[in-house]
């Protein structure tokens, strides 16, 4: 029989009643765990998280909150055997698959314990220098950040179960906020265990973490004006949470981590047999294969320079064809199936979509036979590479995310006209450039940095240490404008601003000042 996982709130493990969600190896299609939250009481797990949790975090200081992290980081990095083993299983990841999500979320919980340590005795941070605002150096403002009062719920999509989590939860409680985190319920068993393993820990203060396995329900209907939502996700499921009357109304905060049409630029003056090349190559093979291209930050449109077209098409088709697909549990694999049934139907019609208007060069939408599985099991996709030889503004390429193993090869000629295809996919979470040719370069960043969250400029002298795009990195900024969702998250600092309320103070100015320092200790004493 399936486990039945359940959720942790008010302090509780709690199952749901009602008809339950199945949660599924996508290797196998076997049944593994069912979760519901139907009949849970949100509203109460909302107020014992705000009262207990948030009061407990604001009495910390930023150095306590950081040690709280490296405790949490420590965990999930001391049961990451036990979690790859999830992730096979659950999320149809490769073992690399798997450490890459387990080790991002252990890596950037220590990022921001260190950062908590750098920040020390404070529990809420100066913003900037004071102003003097008056005719006389007298009349003095000062902008403070301080936590906000309320819940964190934190929604996260199904392709990063653990570093989703891991990400969102250090920069709220390194901030000051209690959290609910909701795993995506298809692959939560990866999450679940580490909620498991954080509640057993002991490190957490009561009700600063809470965790719902399953769907949200009525939570965000509970929310009040010093709560905050972080979501990531589709960019329809968060059109919905837009729309959300609770939300609108009482102006709650709401951070968007949506979609986006990644796109990889090859510049003119990179040759065959360079490391820019090889890295070019192969950032293009682990941007498509990695997770089975369920990355937000994956390529999905790859512009190469008109007469170069040939000899990339051919290097990529040769490289993506040699990919292993299959059963994860099989370590020969080098990808795993998609998540889930649904992903799959999405997947294969995307691909179906988007071969109107390019030619398939490699793979396709149709049944593959995957290592390691049972006959026709599994939600297997080809790496699939798509050949467009006169891409256009309006083609769907720059339109359509199709969430798996698929990119579009495409050339270009002029600058400008390269921009502005770039541009059409809306607003992205990152573009990268491998070229180390100036001018090309600054045209092509001056004219999509508005566009982008993230750019990576990736040319052979530093090829040699250059990160993948898709890969995270908590010191940068992870988000986008448009159609990636508006939303910033990390960014070091930056990614603390969700869950504080800037405010101005403004007066006399010793009395400013004295303020600063005397609301740290009216605030450890009236909130302990
Ligand atoms: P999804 O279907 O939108 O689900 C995302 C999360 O929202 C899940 O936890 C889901 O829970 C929850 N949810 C669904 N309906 C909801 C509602 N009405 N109210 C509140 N929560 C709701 O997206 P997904 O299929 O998991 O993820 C794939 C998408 O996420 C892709 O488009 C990808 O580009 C994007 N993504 C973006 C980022 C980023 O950082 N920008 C990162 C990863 C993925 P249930 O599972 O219980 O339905």
């Amino acid at each position: 029989m399936a486990t039945v996982l359940k959720s942790f709130l008010s302090g509780e493990w709690r199952a749901g009643s009602g008809k339950r969600a199945e949660l599924v190896n996508p290797s196998t299609e076997e049944v593994l765990a069912e979760a519901s939250t139907e009949g849970l009481d949100f509203r109460g797990a909302l107020s014992f998280a705000r009262e207990k949790g948030g009061r407990a975090l604001r009495a910390m200081s930023f150095a306590q909150r950081g040690e709280l992290l490296k405790k949490l980081a420590k965990v999930v990095a001391d049961a990451r055997e036990e979690l790859i083993a999830l992730g096979l299983a659950n999320a149809g990841n490769t073992r690399s698959d798997a450490k890459f999500d387990i080790d991002g979320a252990s890596a950037t919980l220590m990022y921001y314990a260190e950062l908590g340590s750098t920040l020390g005795e404070a529990r809420f941070l100066a913003d900037g220098e004071g102003i003097p605002i008056g005719r006389s150096a007298r009349l003095f403002g000062q902008h403070l950040l301080v936590p906000r009062e309320g819940v964190a719920v934190q929604i996260n999509a199904f392709n990063f179960p653990a570093w989703g989590m891991g990400e969102k939860l250090a920069a709220a409680l390194l901030a000051g906020m209690p959290v609910i985190s909701k795993p995506a319920t298809s692959t939560a068993m990866m999450a679940h265990r580490m909620a498991e393993l954080w509640a057993q820990s002991g490190a957490l203060p009561e009700g600063a973490f809470s965790f719902v396995c399953g769907s949200i329900g009525d939570l965000l209907s509970h929310l009040g004006p010093q709560d905050v939502v972080a979501f990531t996700g589709s960019g329809q499921t968060a059109a919905q949470l837009r729309r959300l009357d609770n939300l609108a109304r009482q102006n709650i905060h709401l951070n968007v981590e949506a979609d986006s049409l990644n796109s990889m630029v090859l510049g003119r003056d990179v040759e065959l047999g360079t490391e820019a090349m090889n890295l070019f190559f192969s950032d293009v093979v682990k941007e498509m294969t990695q997770k089975a291209g369920q990355k937000c930050t994956a390529v999905r449109r790859i512009y190469v320079p008109r007469d170069r077209m040939d000899q990339v098409r051919e290097e990529l088709v040769q490289r993506l064809s040699e990919v292993r697909v299959g059963n994860p549990a099989d370590e020969r694999a080098q990808m795993g199936p998609v998540a889930t049934a649904q992903q799959l139907r999405d997947v294969r019609a995307g691909i179906d979509q988007l071969a109107r208007s390019s030619e398939v060069a490699t793979g396709g939408s149709k049944p593959i036979d995957a290592a390691g599985v049972p006959p026709g099991k599994g939600y297997f996709v080809a790496p699939t590479m798509l050949l467009m030889s006169n891409p256009s503004i309006e083609a769907d390429v720059n339109g359509l995310e199709v969430f798996g193993p698929v990119a579009t090869l495409m050339p270009f000629a002029q600058t400008a006209a390269l921009v502005n295809l770039i541009v059409a996919g809306g607003g992205g979470l990152v573009s990268s450039i491998y070229s180390d040719e100036r001018r090309f370069i600054e045209e092509v960043v001056a004219g999509i940095a508005p566009h982008h969250g993230r750019l990576t400029i990736a040319g052979e002298k530093v090829a040699g240490q250059s990160v993948p795009p898709g890969t995270v990195l908590p010191q940068l900024l992870h988000g986008g404008p448009g159609r990636a969702g508006g939303g910033e998250e990390l960014g070091g600092m930056r990614g603390l601003a969700l869950y504080q309320q800037r405010v101005a103070l403004q007066g006399h100015r010793p009395l400013v000042e004295h303020l600063a320092g005397t609301l740290k200790d009216s605030a450890h004493s009236s909130r302990a």
